[in-house]
């Protein structure tokens, strides 16, 4: 089923410039930057600058080009998290999608989590 993309979501006013972000890396189609209110030491959202809601959206429709550079960043965020002080090796990388997924930015993106033992992926319940 096609998504209907809101181009006054938050992420899309960041891309904008309409509101400042922490950026990690920026490329020519991708932006990572730090999560406002993290969940760990290590939390970075990486978004498309293309106006993708969700992932199957982003995977179905965005370029080769599109879907390779935003990979590669997310890659070197993930080095990030995974080499990060006083904490296990590892991170944690995930995608919440509608309703369902309680997705509260209706734009495509990858939370990258890590700096501490994360626990279990998901609540009981
Ligand atoms: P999700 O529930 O997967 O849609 O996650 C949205 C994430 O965006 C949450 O972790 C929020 O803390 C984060 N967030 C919301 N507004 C901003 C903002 N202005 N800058 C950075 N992160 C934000």
């Amino acid at each position: 089923m096609p998504y209907d993309y809101d181009p006054q979501n938050i992420f899309a006013r960041i891309l904008r410039g309409e509101i400042p972000n922490k950026t990690v890396i920026e490329t020519a189609h991708t932006l990572a930057f730090h999560d406002i209110a993290p969940q760990a030491p290590v939390h970075v959202l990486v978004i498309p600058k293309g106006a993708y809601v969700c992932f199957d959206d982003f995977a179905a429709r965005a370029s080769a080009e599109e879907i390779v550079d935003f990979h590669r960043v997310a890659a070197q965020i993930c080095e990030i998290a995974d080499g990060a002080e006083n904490s296990p090796r590892g991170y944690r990388v995930i995608s919440n999608a509608g309703v369902a997924g309680v997705q509260e930015v209706p734009h495509y993106h990858l939370h990258v989590l890590g700096g501490r033992a994360l626990g279990r992926m998901l609540a009981q319940g």
